[in-house]
């Protein structure tokens, strides 16, 4: 994951990824809360959900990150 000095200092994707991810978080937590799963396979779940929102929003964020990034321009050559 290599990204520019100025891309690499930028915070608002991550945050709005982890919000994202904790929205979808919340939903699971709350479909799960209906069903007869017990508590602690209702919590690896929605740890499960979390994970894997985060982790495929932050990917995708540096994904576009790196191939829009308008800084120096010259560091990496498509
Ligand atoms: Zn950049």
């Amino acid at each position: 994951m290599q990204l520019c000095q100025n891309c690499s200092k930028t915070i608002w994707p991550f945050l709005f990824a982890f919000f994202i991810a904790g929205v979808a978080t919340t939903l699971t937590w709350l479909m799960l809360s209906y069903t007869s799963f017990d508590a602690t396979l209702r919590v690896l779940c929605t740890a499960g959900v979390f994970v894997l929102a985060a982790g495929t929003l932050v990917h995708y964020m540096l994904a576009c990150m790196r191939r829009y990034c308008r800084h120096a321009s010259s560091n990496y050559a498509e």
